[in-house]
């Protein structure tokens, strides 16, 4: 599709974002199994909920600038989600599983950051004030998500797999 202007340019980070989320629904599930730390598991669980909301969310603001929700395949979500799973067949170690699980999901989170970062930005140079709000508590709660990670990182996980 081309792109004229940063209109376009905000409908195909969307489309990005849209795909992005739906993508993680189904992914998150796996690394909650594959976690040991409880209080990881449940971070990733209450992150999961959350990222449910963050799809129909992104379903609002398609609605609400009058277009039908679209995804399109974001190639970088794909190879940071290849990189994840090759660590989890790689890591025998459920210690150093679970730091690695931390690794790959903060990565995600950063993309996820980086790209509503922008959308907020852009939302406000093309004067969608509604959606704009609906951004920032996505963007919020991407930032929550990844905080809460280093925490758990920090306080427990990451000193375990280093005696593991
Ligand atoms: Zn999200
Ligand atoms: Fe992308
Ligand atoms: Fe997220």
């Amino acid at each position: 599709m081309p792109v004229a202007n940063l209109q376009d340019l905000f409908m195909e980070t969307l489309k990005d974002v849209y795909y992005v989320e739906k993508k993680l629904v189904k992914e998150l599930p796996k690394m909650i199994k594959k976690a040991s730390s409880p209080q990881l598991k449940d971070a990733i669980s209450g992150h999961l909920e959350e990222t449910q909301i963050h799809v129909t969310r992104i379903e609002d603001i398609f609605t609400a600038l009058n277009k039908k929700p679209v995804a399109k395949k974001c190639e970088a979500l794909e190879g940071l989600l290849e990189e994840a799973e090759e660590v989890i067949e790689d890591v025998k170690d459920p210690k150093t599983l679970d730091a690695a699980l931390i690794s790959s999901a903060q990565t995600v989170e950063h993309y996820e950051i980086a790209r509503y970062g922008t959308l907020a930005r852009w939302a406000v140079e093309l004067g969608h004030d509604d959606v704009t709000s609906i951004l920032e508590e996505t963007l919020a709660e991407e930032k929550a998500a990844d905080s809460k990670l280093t925490k758990i990182a920090e306080s427990a996980v990451n000193q375990a797999a280093a005696a593991a």
